[in-house]
């Protein structure tokens, strides 16, 4: 097939997860005719839902956050309804070493809550958890964003916390967020991570996370089952598929970091983290509550949770939903309900298995020296977007397509 001169579209958009499709509905907004590519028999990237059995697991325990300021942007005022959110309750109960079940409420979430929370860790610790976390919270997360000399294990050591505070609440709690349980991931992306929680609260959206993708792809042109096997810059950029060549003013490479660094010689793509949920079912839920349980002592499962507790809807027959992650590959599944009986404080050699969900790379790694925020506009009519370019999370794929979006009305106006 000879090479298309002419451009055949303003912008071809290459992925339709969060990042591609924020990119492609900004773009259109301006009036640019956008086409997105995606590879796959669906839109949403890394945010799925699977229907198993009348149950909505979601591909991996994910949350949106109330305080991503991307999200907000995205949904508007009536976001909370639009996606009819769920929340959790805003905090942790930390399953300790001596046994105990130890309930860590977020005080700014929900401060009638929170003093039951006085004992969760000493005092001494928690005055200085409260003095990081005001440090964090005065910070514009800009300024926040240029930390990366050093990794989240170091800030939180210089900030007094390493020893109790960190192997008892803070470990359990981050390490399931950034897939990360040596915590060697950039300060500024954990300061940046606690922020959200501080300020907001979590959940899911009753339908599964893939209502936001499916929300974000609304209206738009997206050509599934079309997987883009090159990209040339110049004037014009030139993707290729299975089907031939599109030539574009403009090209935006919305894949995940591994497949923008293949389509793009000038990305590198960071190492990428293994995150495994299992979904059980039972006869009776083992905590009454939406709270993320936390293992205190170490041990595999990094988080677990009664998902059914915040959105009754992620259950077609009513029986309850438990999601629990495993930072890493699959462990034999028997070995994480012996550690949910343990943390849960309850048996679970009748709980059955819905589903299990084992994505590799789910998570970019940011480590230190890692800018948080990289650049989007690669010259020669091409540019990049996607988590790895921003925070690894939803909330850094939305930042990153608005930015991708903004450098093509720059060079395209
Ligand atoms: C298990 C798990 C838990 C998570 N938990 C949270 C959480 O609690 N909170 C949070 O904020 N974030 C969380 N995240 C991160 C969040 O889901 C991601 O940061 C975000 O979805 C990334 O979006 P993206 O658009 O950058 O990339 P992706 O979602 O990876 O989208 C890239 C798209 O490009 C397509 N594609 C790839 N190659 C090609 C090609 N050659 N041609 C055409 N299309 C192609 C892919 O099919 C995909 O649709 C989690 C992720 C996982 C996996």
């Amino acid at each position: 097939m000879t090479r298309a001169r002419t451009p055949d579209a303003d912008v071809v958009v290459v992925g339709a997860g969060v990042a591609g499709l924020r990119a492609a509905r900004i773009l259109r907004r301006h009036g640019l005719a956008v086409t997105v590519l995606e590879a796959a028999d669906r839109v949403g990237g890394r945010i799925a839902t699977d229907v198993v059995d009348g149950f909505r697991c979601d591909r991996g325990f994910q949350v949106l956050n109330t305080a991503y300021p991307a999200l907000r942007t995205v949904l508007g005022p009536d976001g909370a309804e639009l996606l009819a959110m769920r929340t959790f309750v805003p905090g942790a109960a930390i399953r300790a070493a001596d046994g105990s079940l130890r309930r860590f409420v977020n005080p700014l979430r929900d401060p009638a809550r929170a003093p039951g929370s006085l004992h969760t860790l000493p005092p001494a610790d928690l005055a200085k958890l409260a003095a990081w976390t005001a440090r964090v919270l005065a910070t514009p997360p800009r300024r926040t964003a240029l930390r990366t000399a050093r990794s989240a294990a170091a800030d939180l050591a210089a900030a007094g916390l390493a020893g109790t505070a960190t192997e008892t609440f803070l470990r359990p709690f981050l390490s399931g967020v950034l897939a990360d349980r040596e915590l060697v991931t950039s300060e500024g992306v954990v300061r940046l991570v606690w922020r959200s929680f501080a300020l907001g609260r979590v959940f899911v959206p009753a339908d599964g996370m893939e209502a936001l993708p499916r929300r974000l792809a609304a209206g738009l042109p997206v050509r599934l089952h079309t997987r883009v096997e090159a990209v040339t810059g110049g004037a014009p950029p030139v993707v290729r598929t299975a089907d031939g060549e599109t030539a574009a003013r403009a090209v935006v490479v919305a894949t995940d970091a591994a497949t923008a660094a293949r389509l793009l010689p000038t990305v590198t793509a960071p190492a990428t983290r293994t995150l495994t949920t299992w979904y059980h079912t039972m006869a009776e839920p083992p905590a009454a509550e939406p709270i993320l349980h936390l293992d205190g002592t170490g041990g595999p499962v990094a988080n677990s949770v009664v998902l059914t507790a915040a959105a009754p809807e992620y259950s077609a027959s009513g029986r309850p939903l438990v999601s629990s992650t495993v930072v890493g590959p699959a462990i034999p599944e028997p070995e994480v309900r012996r550690e949910l009986a343990r943390i849960y404080g309850t048996g679970t050699e009748d709980w059955e298995l819905v589903h299990t969900a084992e994505v590799r790379g789910a998570l970019p790694a940011f480590l230190p020296g890692r800018p948080v925020r990289s650049g989007v506009a690669l010259g020669e009519g091409l540019f990049v977007c996607g988590d790895h370019r921003d925070t690894p999370s939803t909330q850094g794929a939305l930042v990153s397509g608005r930015r991708a979006a903004a450098e093509v009305l720059r060079a395209l106006a």
